[in-house]
């Protein structure tokens, strides 16, 4: 590196001013053009003088302290001059592109504007300064940012067009591959003139200061609306949030929230909101910024192809007031409900697709790309989003929506009688059975995703044509019954609400260690014996019951299910499998009638007595089990 030679009369770079701002008033002020200025603050190689943009937006590396020193400021100073400053708070600005070419524009980046700037007159004509009456005030580096549509000194929306040509602020050569400022290599421009080469006719002549548009970003007159005080204070919070020095935490949707997510999520309400326009404008309290917005009329994509579309919708607005309606509205719905409200709002917004929820642009958007969004927006949304149940899925919908710290292991095939009882008690016309195995498939399907069958086999349901049928058959009436109900989201809606209970439980049984521990399991002979003995003579010398292999069967079946929480039907039964085949059916026969007889409250005298004496038992082995992850042969309560 040569020697570092400062600039004889630079300028002190303003607060918040972008890089390409301050090149332009500094090119002004030494009568050279911007490049020239970028080329000898060694911002821009002269190899790289036809291509700059990424330079402009992005410091390459290592030449902060260069530029610093050769345009007199601190390196602190030159750093905030670029949109990399913001990549921790706000996504879009992380990863910029390093190559116009490749990536400028990628989907990543889309919200932020690269090609383009908003602006604000009064800041354009500075403070009245000599310095800033000459060169022309700030061209602010947050006006690349679509979430900033206002100026809180002036009170105003931004601008982002010629008032006379119609061209965006700086856009970006047009029908050029270079990325460049505008009128990149002309002299005597001042910052806050157009620099659209847009002649009448369009008709473009070689340069000179005098062509091109000779409207003055400086003197636009203000939109018909100022940002009302509410408008202004979510402004102001927008740019808090966006500062590197602001909170890193947002409370939205009831959670504390990273302020990243909270600004993708912003984009993918924004997004919903540009596909159902103007419905979502409902959700715009300010009265005069929603009649004002409502009065835009957005371009319409006529592109028929979805990708186009999605991309289309998912592009922020480059008008201020649109853009700050969009937000607002996003914004009133992450501060104000709670998950399960917006996903009722997502779902009526999402009617305006005439495919059902899952299918619509937006949500196909959503599943593809899954942007890291905040656990309340994914929480909201699962409800809506993850509905599947068929065994071969579009690979999109494959991962889990929302991220659950219970795990798979705390699920029992069966749901556990108080969750059931909390959660899905009031639900009538619909077989209890079928309720707590399918809210069991779903538990698991919210927490790792895939198919209604991967989540049978992930809880040990057998792997026989009795076993699927029955995760499949009850899934298909739940999900039947559910349609005709009055809000057909309800047993969704109630298995996330368990989904969250989980979530905060701080211990949870593991039930698959029980089923590992249980598997083909029964009661040893010794501990049957032992309990066998403790079941008292009938009064009135009445009939002794039989307590023989048959009952052990039965009260090992009895121990499993309440143990592992699964169905008494898929319970292992090595003593009945050791029968003659023809005594085999009775014996199930009479288990199912047993287990009958406890769910109906119809039990026997004997029946109770076993009963109580398999709950002592129960209660000496779910420690064990859930300790040392098997059962022991000799130890019962009673030894
Ligand atoms: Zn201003
Ligand atoms: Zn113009």
């Amino acid at each position: 590196m040569g020697i570092i030679r400062p600039l004889g009369r630079s300028l002190t770079p303003l607060p918040d001013e972008s890089a390409a701002g301050f090149l332009m008033r500094l090119s002004c002020r030494l009568e050279t053009s911007p490049a020239e200025i970028a080329i000898a603050t060694g911002l821009v190689t002269p190899a790289r003088a036809r291509n700059p943009l990424p330079q402009v937006l992005q410091p390459p590396d290592g030449v902060i302290e260069l530029f610093a020193r050769r345009i007199r400021s601190t390196e602190e100073e030159a750093a905030r001059m670029f949109l990399t400053a913001f990549a921790e708070k706000y996504p879009p600005a992380s990863n910029l592109p390093r190559s116009y070419r490749t990536s400028v524009g990628s989907r990543h980046n889309r919200w932020l504007f690269l090609h383009a700037s908003r602006f604000c007159p009064v800041c354009l004509a500075g403070d009245g300064s000599p310095v800033q009456r000459a060169f022309g005030g700030v061209w602010k580096r947050t006006w690349r940012l679509p979430p900033v549509f206002a100026c809180l000194v002036h009170h105003r929306y931004l601008a982002h067009e010629c008032p006379v040509c119609h061209v965006s602020a700086l856009s970006t050569n047009p029908g050029t591959v270079h990325g460049s400022l505008p009128r990149w290599r002309d002299s005597g421009i001042h910052p806050a003139r157009c620099r659209s080469t847009n002649e009448e006719g369009g008709v473009r002549r070689r340069s000179t200061p005098e062509m091109g548009c000779p409207a003055r970003f400086d003197q636009v007159s203000p939109p018909s609306i100022v940002p009302s005080v509410q408008v202004e204070q979510l402004q102001d919070r927008l740019l808090s949030l966006l500062s590197p020095d602001g909170p890193d935490f947002v409370d939205i949707l009831g959670r504390i929230t990273p302020v990243a997510h909270y600004f993708n999520d912003l984009r993918v309400l924004c997004h919903l909101f540009r596909t159902s326009w103007p419905a979502c404008l409902e959700f715009v309290h300010d009265r005069q910024l929603r009649e004002a917005a409502a009065a835009c009329e957005l371009a319409a994509e006529d592109s028929p192809r979805s990708a186009t579309l999605r991309s289309f919708h998912d592009s922020p607005l480059p008008a201020a007031i649109p853009c700050a309606a969009l937000l607002a509205g996003a914004d009133s719905l992450l501060r104000s409900i709670q998950p399960r409200e917006l996903g009722t709002y997502v779902k009526e917004l999402l009617s305006h697709d005439p495919r059902r929820p899952g299918k619509a642009d937006w949500s196909r958007d959503f599943l593809e790309t899954r942007p890291a969004c905040s656990d309340g927006l994914l929480r909201a949304l699962a409800p809506v989003l993850q509905t599947y149940a068929r065994s071969r899925l579009p690979r999109a919908v494959k991962k889990p929506i929302r991220k659950v710290s219970y795990r798979v292991d705390n699920i029992p095939q069966f749901l556990q009688c108080d969750w059931y009882e909390n959660y899905f008690g009031g639900m009538d016309g619909i077989a209890v059975s079928a309720i707590r195995r399918t809210a069991a498939l779903r538990l698991c399907q919210i927490a790792v995703g895939g198919s209604l069958h991967n989540a049978a086999s992930m809880l040990d349901f057998p792997l026989t044509a009795e076993g699927k049928h029955r995760a499949a058959d009850g899934a298909k009436r739940v999900h039947q019954w559910a349609r005709q109900r009055p809000d057909p989201g309800e047993f969704e809606e109630a298995v996330h609400s368990l989904a969250d209970y989980l979530d905060q439980c701080d211990s949870l049984i593991d039930y698959r260690r029980r089923r590992n521990a249980l598997r083909n399991w029964c009661i040893p002979e010794n501990v049957w014996r032992e309990i066998a003995s403790r079941i008292p003579e009938p009064e009135n010398a009445g009939h002794r019951p039989e307590l023989g292999e048959r009952k052990r069967q039965t009260a090992s079946i009895v121990v499993w299910a309440r143990l592992s929480e699964g169905e008494h039907v898929f319970a292992p039964h090595p003593i009945r499998n050791r029968q003659d085949p023809k005594n085999r059916n009775a014996w199930r026969l009479s288990d199912y009638a047993f287990w009958a007889r406890i769910q109906q409250g119809t039990t026997r005298q004997v029946d109770d007595q076993l009963l109580a004496l398999l709950d002592q038992y129960i209660a000496h082995l779910a420690p064990i089990i859930d300790l040392e992850g098997e059962v022991p042969k000799e130890s019962s309560p009673w030894s």
